[in-house]
Parts: structure tokens; C-alpha cells; sequence
């Protein structure tokens, strides 16, 4: 069997590569096990000086690492510029900040001397998407060899080249030898990982689907799991809001990453009064993106990671329009020579509840369009939603939007006047259908931990 890295511009193979085989699977994950029995004692300083060379590393390959991302998944050159430096920032972030997060926390009990310690666990399994192929990994990455852990990534299959990349971005830090390797398999590999009694854990970024089995896995053989699956941010626009600037941070969240960002925004709840000059605005800030060719810097928007995405995505809309939303803008396949899975920045006003922007996650270019009657109506479509990754809400009135962002919106992250994004400081992560647990930030480092008790009499 090969995993097979296809360019989404024009569809042209880039490269194959012959997937592990059952035996070469489990002497890595011997290599990493017995590299972790070393680097779990290694000190927090040699730790966090190979952090910092991972850093200057990534930096260093910043240009040759956007250009393999723009090839193999179609994101911008520019972008994925950003999503270098951002990686380069987790590792320096946690080098800085790791010691302290992992020092002992003394309690004060009866005996002489009683504290909790946290103790790396080992080898933690990291099943990752293609959509951030860098940060979804280095977000996992940074914190766990800093608390003494050690990695093994089963990248998503399309990105094959930036899971090796990344192998190879650990070894020129100068890392000791299999801390971190990439195993070359499909999912249907991943449950005797799972299994093997030298893997400790599971984390995984990608869909509420993939989530749920990986997690029934993990918990037949009792192994802890972080999930950090998909979203449908709703963003609430109060008739007091800032147009020109929430319709710009809208316009700018719903396309990262050409919309395929767990935390994009993804459904637009408008309150009636505004409703017309919000979808104007919004509009005219979607129509300014161009669209192409990912390696050219002018261009904004490249094609969808696969063309089976692109079609998944284009079917949702069709059954939208069918079941009477509008579409305004986009709803179409472009034709030009060379389109491989390229579409349109759309957007669908009119959508009801039993319509797929509802419910579903529409996860590519497409804004969903909601109106609601007043503020309570709009809380109320906001968290009528199966998921709770991240929300946002847009008001003049910043108590009003704190009261909403902290006591209404049900979801990890709540944003006012602001796109959600993550951040090193701050922990990330969902509740319901978005999964659990954190990443990032202090939260992120202790999900991986023995946070041991010690008790001297
Ligand atoms: P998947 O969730 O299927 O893939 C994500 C990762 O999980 C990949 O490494 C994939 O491997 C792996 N995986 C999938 N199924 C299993 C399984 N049963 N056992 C073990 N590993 C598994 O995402 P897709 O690429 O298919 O995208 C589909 C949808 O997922 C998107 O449209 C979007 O809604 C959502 N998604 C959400 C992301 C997020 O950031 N939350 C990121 C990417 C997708 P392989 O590639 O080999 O199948």
C-alpha cells in the first residue's frame, strides 16, 4: 500500500511513499519507548534548549516548509509563512514558561511535606489533520517533550511530506534520536498503536467521526485521549456592533485557511436591524479575495486540501439552495484549465433549522447566513448547534458582550469583537461534539502529566 501526496492545484502525484509495514510500525514505537526511558530524566534545561533550537529550525526552513504546505494542501505561501513563525512560537513559548508549569505545587496537609509532582507519562500518539499541517502538530509537540514525554504523529495521508518534515525538523534541532517519528500509515493502522502497551495516550485533531472511533479505541484499552474535533463557531452581530469592523474580522475568519479551520466562523447570526448592511458590507470584504494559485503571493485563497472536500462541500450547498436558502455569492465550481479542487467564497442567506449550515460543519469558503428577531433569539441559534468549539459576539457595549461571551454562549472559547484564534497562552479545546480537553497554555501541558502525589509523613 501507498500513501500517495497530490497536489490539490492541478492533481498531479507529487510523491508516493510505501506505508509501514505492521513489523516496522512496532519497532518504532520500541525506538520511541526506549528513547523515552532517556529523555524523561533529561532536565528541564537540555529540554528546553533543543526547544529553542527547534525554534531557530523552523525559521530557518520557514520559505522551503510554506512552499511544501501550498503543494500539498494549497494553502497560501504567505500563510503558511505565518503558520512557520506561529510553530517557531510554541516551542519558545513553552520552553520559557514549561518549567514553571511542571514545578512541584506544595499542599499543606498534616504530613511533614506533601506536594503534587508532574511526571511525564511516555510515548503519547498524535492523529492529525491536514488543514494546519504544522500547527496542529507543534501545538501537541511542544508541551509534550517539555514535560518529558515522547511523540509519534500519524499525520493525516494527504500531507505525508509535512509529517516528515517535521521529523526531520526534530532531528536537526538535535533532539536525541526517536523522541518523535512519524509512522507512515493510513487510519486503518492506527488502532494496533493504540493498542501497543508502550503508547500512554491519544490525542487527536479532526472530525467529530474520526474522534468518536478513535476515542471508543482508546477507552477499550483504557488509554487517556484529548479530542479537538470540528465546529460550527456562531458569530452574533448586535444591532449596536461596528459593521465595517465585524463585517472585516467576519469576512477575514470565515476564509482562514480557505474556511477549512476548526475555528473559522461559520455561522452568521444576525440580529434583524442590521441584517442587510452586515451582509453588504460582508460581501464586498468576501469579493475582495483572490483566488489561485497557492505559490503566488498575491493570491489570498488557494484550492480546498482535496477534491473530495471540494465536492463534499459543493453538495451541502446544493442541498441548502434546494431546501430554499439563497445563495448570493459563489455556489459554484470554477472552470479554468488546471482546477483541481478549487471553489468559490459563498455565501447562503435564508438558512433554517433542518438546512445542512444548521447543523452540519461546512468545513471550506461558505458563510451561512442566520437572522434573528433580537439578542436572546440570537443566543438561543447560536447554541443550538451539536458543537461548541468557539463563538463570538460583536457589540459597542462591552459588558453586554463579556455577559454574553461568559455566561450564554455554550463553548471552549468565547471572543467579543474579535476573531477566536488560538494562542500558546491560552487553553483551546471544546465541549460537546468539539470534543474535550485542552491544548495550549498551562492546561495544555498538564493533560499528558502524572500529576503525581507525594506524601511524607
Ligand atoms: P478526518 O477526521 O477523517 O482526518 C483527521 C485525521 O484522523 C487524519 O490523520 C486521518 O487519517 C485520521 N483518521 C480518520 N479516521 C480515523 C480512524 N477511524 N482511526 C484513526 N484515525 C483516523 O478528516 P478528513 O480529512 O476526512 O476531513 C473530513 C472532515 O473532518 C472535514 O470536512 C472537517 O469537517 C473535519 N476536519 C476537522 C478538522 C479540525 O481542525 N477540527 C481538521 C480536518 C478535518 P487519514 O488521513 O489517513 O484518513
Amino acid at each position: 500500500m501507498s500513501i500517495q501526496s497530490i497536489n490539490p492545484t492541478n492533481g498531479s502525484v507529487i510523491k508516493s511513499y510505501n506505508e509501514d509495514t505492521d513489523t516496522a510500525v512496532i519497532h518504532k514505537i520500541e525506538q520511541t519507548h526506549n528513547a523515552w526511558l532517556k529523555w524523561s530524566e533529561i532536565s528541564f534545561q537540555e529540554r528546553l534548549t533543543c526547544l529553542n533550537r527547534l525554534a531557530d529550525q523552523l525559521y530557518k526552513e520557514r520559505a522551503n516548509l510554506a512552499n511544501l504546505m501550498a503543494m500539498e494542501m494549497g494553502k497560501p505561501i504567505k500563510d503558511g509563512a505565518a503558520e512557520i513563525d506561529k510553530c517557531a512560537g510554541v516551542c519558545k513559548y513553552y520552553a520559557e514558561h514549561g518549567v514553571n508549569f511542571l514545578k512541584d505545587q506544595l499542599i499543606a496537609t498534616e504530613a511533614s511535606k506533601s506536594y503534587v509532582s508532574f511526571q511525564p507519562i511516555g510515548v503519547v500518539l498524535a492523529i492529525m489533520p491536514w488543514n494546519f499541517p504544522f500547527w496542529q502538530v507543534f501545538r501537541f509537540l511542544a508541551p509534550a517533550l517539555m514535560a518529558g514525554n515522547c511523540g509519534l504523529l500519524k499525520h493525516a495521508s494527504n500531507v505525508p511530506g509535512c509529517a516528515l518534515a517535521i521529523e526531520q525538523l526534530v532531528k536537526d534541532a538535535g533532539f536525541p534520536d526517536h523522541v518523535f517519528q512519524t509512522l507512515m500509515i493510513g487510519s486503518k493502522g492506527v488502532s494496533q498503536v493504540i493498542a501497543h502497551p508502550y503508547v500512554k495516550a491519544v490525542t487527536l485533531t479532526g472530525s467529530t467521526e474520526a474522534g468518536m472511533k478513535v476515542a471508543a479505541q482508546a477507552g477499550s484499552v483504557l488509554k487517556k485521549t484529548v479530542l479537538e474535533l470540528g465546529g460550527s463557531d456562531a458569530y452574533i452581530v448586535l444591532a449596536d456592533a461596528d459593521l465595517e469592523e465585524a463585517t472585516t474580522i467576519c469576512a477575514n475568519s470565515r476564509l482562514i485557511n480557505n474556511g477549512q479551520s476548526c475555528i473559522s466562523a461559520k455561522r452568521f447570526i444576525l440580529v434583524k436591524e442590521i441584517e442587510k448592511e452586515f451582509t453588504r458590507l460582508f460581501m464586498e470584504k468576501i469579493k475582495q479575495r483572490k483566488l489561485g494559485d497557492p505559490l503566488d503571493t498575491e493570491h489570498d485563497l488557494g484550492p480546498m486540501a482535496r477534491a473530495d472536500l471540494r465536492d463534499e462541500l459543493h453538495q451541502q450547498v446544493i442541498k441548502n439552495i434546494e431546501m430554499g436558502a439563497k445563495c448570493i455569492l459563489g455556489g459554484q465550481i470554477p472552470v479554468f484549465k488546471g482546477n483541481h479542487a478549487f471553489y468559490l467564497p459563498t455565501i447562503l442567506t435564508g438558512i433554517k433549522k433542518g438546512m445542512p449550515a444548521y447543523s452540519e460543519e461546512m468545513f471550506g469558503p461558505v458563510a451561512a447566513i442566520l437572522t434573528a428577531q433580537d439578542t436572546d433569539d440570537a443566543i438561543a441559534l447560536a447554541n443550538d448547534t451539536q458543537f461548541g468549539l468557539g463563538a463570538a459576539v460583536f457589540t459597542k457595549d462591552g459588558s453586554v458582550g463579556e455577559e454574553i461571551a461568559r455566561t450564554k454562549l455554550q463553548a471552549g472559547s468565547c471572543f467579543v469583537n474579535s476573531l477566536v484564534k488560538s494562542d500558546p497562552r491560552l487553553p483551546f479545546g471544546g465541549i460537546n461534539q468539539s470534543g474535550y480537553g485542552r491544548e495550549l497554555g498551562s492546561f495544555g501541558i498538564h493533560e499528558f502529566v502524572n500529576i503525581k502525589t507525594v506524601y511524607i509523613k
